[in-house]
């Protein structure tokens, strides 16, 4: 797994890169840095150009108009070349292939670097959330999940490359400030201190940036928590008329989102327009100093100058970079904050492989809170191998909660689970739900086919194919299948939208059966099934006796005479336990369940 924790610096931002993308990082900045010496060396061409044109005799001292650059005119002379035209547009065309030919390179490079990047971090992002636990993503959001993983990335992606863009015109920038330097030292330094002072104004546009970046994204994942809860509880909506209401407060916080979105747009005008004006005079105020004051000759002046205005011109890119940088920074925060969040609230484990139940599975004294809301209290519940155990009671009892528990997604808080006397803690959680199927109350389906659904996206092997079919029947879909157009490969569209809440629920079921499993959790897992079809299915499940561990959760209690043990829970206590008939017998509050359901 890769760190991806942040610190809030430009060595931080740095880290956070370098550890995402590795070496590929420095060879990168490498390139840039050869890019950026061509680019130099090759205007540098332009030095020998300019006193060819000025002085063909060649007579005149060159200190006196190059400055210090006059080593390169030298250096050209030494190497054999006549310093004719030919040969200077000769090195000139030629030093800008090389530097054309680097910055291919160099370009390929980053577009592959990007594309690793990417992946990287949506890897270790999913990686994240699957080791999250369930009580950690209880406490998550969905619309901040979602929009880290989608938008978040984005930005993160973005900031990426404004940081690179502007490291390349960085190293620009410095290649020409070396070049002007070389050519008239006081001319560069004066307009570079001046240029420096620029810099703290957009420091202050920066930091109000920043933090404006950083707000958005908490605005973006309100409104995506918005938008998609309104797809999930679309019908609802509609058909209740609240959409409208819904409607404004959504409308609201695009609002407010928007509303970001323009201040940031309002800075970045003010940032942009004002970049020009104050460097041109500041270089004009420079111009005036020395000729006026100092009485430097014009000449190198200019020489200077012309490499200032070529740097000058990646200043106000390395800003414009940064600029977007800073606009985009917030989505490296998230990113940092919800893998940091992800891996804080990750599941804990054993490593031991789970092989199986041999004699029971037992709850022992099991305490579990929600906050501070008390949801089991001191539970005892002992599930023989290969037996059938009900659990009953009325809604909010804490039925739901205690399959969650077998099914390991809650740590009790105190008491423990005891597997053939080991603590379910010791094993590996995921080759202990290997085992598990798990029908949850609310149904389970993809938006894919039919087969898919049930399958998993197993492969269609013929051996796959008959378990499907079996299962099929087990689940009474056989004739539902049937009288679709599209059979066993019908899509069943977003959250199963296309089909009845009854053939969900069986759908549900088909897939369980389908996957070997040996303890089998059914939390009302009729409960939305036409009286006919859940006799035929409970006939079904019936037939599983003995061949699987079964945590039946029911409502009807037609459906659980046949349990060995029937749990009755009240208010997350077993109040009483048994087989139905002796359940009759001891607890009156069974017997008054019984005979209003008249079973
Ligand atoms: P049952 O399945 O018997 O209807 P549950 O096990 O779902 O009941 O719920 C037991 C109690 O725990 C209820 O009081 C319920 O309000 C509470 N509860 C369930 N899930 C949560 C949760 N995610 N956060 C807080 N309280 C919860
Ligand atoms: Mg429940």
């Amino acid at each position: 797994m890769i760190n991806l924790t942040l610190k809030n610096s430009f060595w931080g931002y740095f880290n956070f890169y370098y550890r995402i993308t590795g070496n590929s990082l420095l060879l990168y900045l490498g390139l840039s840095i050869l890019v950026s010496l061509m680019d130099g060396l090759g205007l540098a061409m332009f030095i020998p150009l300019l006193q060819f044109v000025g002085n063909p005799d060649k007579t005149v001292n060159s200190e006196e108009s190059l400055g210090q650059l006059h080593y390169i005119v030298d250096f050209v002379r030494s190497l054999g070349f006549e310093l004719t035209l030919t040969t200077i547009l000769g090195m000139l065309v030629f030093m800008f292939t090389c530097k054309g030919l680097l910055r291919f390179i160099q370009l390929s490079f980053y577009a592959r670097m990007r594309h690793l990047f990417i992946l990287k971090v949506r890897k270790e992002l999913l990686h994240r959330l699957e080791g999250l636990s369930y009580s950690g993503f209880l406490e998550l959001d969905a619309g901040k999940i979602q929009n880290t993983f989608t938008s978040e990335v984005n930005r993160l992606f973005v900031s990426m490359t404004a940081y690179f863009t502007a490291a390349q015109n960085f190293f620009m920038l410095s290649t020409y400030i070396c070049l002007a330097f070389l050519a008239n030292y006081q001319f560069a330094l004066m307009v570079l201190v001046g240029s420096l002072l620029s810099n703290f104004i957009y420091r202050k546009i920066y930091k109000r940036t920043k933090k404006a970046s950083i707000e958005l994204t908490k605005r973006a994942s309100s409104a995506n928590n918005f938008i998609i809860q309104a797809i999930h509880n679309f019908k609802y909506l509609k058909s209740t008329n609240t959409f409208t209401r819904y409607a404004e407060m959504l409308q609201n916080v695009v609002r407010k989102y928007e509303r970001l979105n323009r201040s940031m747009g309002k800075i970045k005008a003010v940032s942009l327009s004002i970049k020009e004006p104050i460097i041109i005079t500041i270089v004009c105020a420079v111009i005036l100093l020395q000729t006026n004051l100092m009485g430097t000759s014009l000449n190198t002046i200019l020489l200077s100058l012309f490499l200032f205005y070529r740097a000058l011109n990646f200043l106000v890119q390395v800003q414009n970079d940064w600029q977007t940088f800073i606009e985009n920074i917030g989505g490296m925060y998230a990113i940092s904050a919800s893998a940091h969040q992800m891996t804080e609230s990750r599941e804990l484990m054993g490593t031991a492989e789970f092989a199986g139940v041999k004699k029971q599975i037992h709850l022992r004294n099991v305490d579990l809170y929600y906050d501070r809301v008390k949801a089991l209290d001191k539970i005892n519940i002992k599930i023989p191998a290969k037996k059938t155990i009900a659990l009953i009671g009325e809604s909010g009892s804490g039925k739901t909660t205690a399959a969650n528990i077998l099914a390991g997604l809650f740590t009790p808080k105190s008491g423990e689970i005891l597997i053939d006397d080991t603590p379910l803690i010791n094993y590996n959680l995921n080759s202990y739900r290997d085992k598990i199927g798990y029908i949850s109350q609310e149904s389970v389906v993809f938006n894919d086919t039919i087969f898919n659904n049930i399958t998993f996206w197993a492969d269609p092997t013929p051996e796959n194919k008959e378990r499907f079919d079996e299962v099929l029947e087990m689940a009474s879909l056989k004739d539902f299948i049937k009288s679709l157009p599209d059979k066993e490969f019908t899509n069943l569209g977003d959250n199963g939208l296309l089909i009845s809440g009854g053939q969900k629920q069986r759908i549900s079921i088909a897939r369980e059966l389908f996957k070997k499993c040996e303890i089998l959790i059914l939390d009302e897992a009729t409960s939305a099934l036409d009286s006919e079809t859940e006799r035929v299915i409970q006939e079904n499940i019936e037939k599983l006796h003995g061949r699987y561990t079964m945590i039946v959760i029911a409502h009807r209690l037609s459906t659980i005479k046949q349990a060995d043990i029937i749990y009755l829970l009240e208010n997350g206590r077993v109040s009483a336990s048994g087989t139905f008939d002796e359940m009759i017998n001891t607890s009156v509050r069974f017997k008054k369940m019984v005979s209003f359901q008249s079973v």
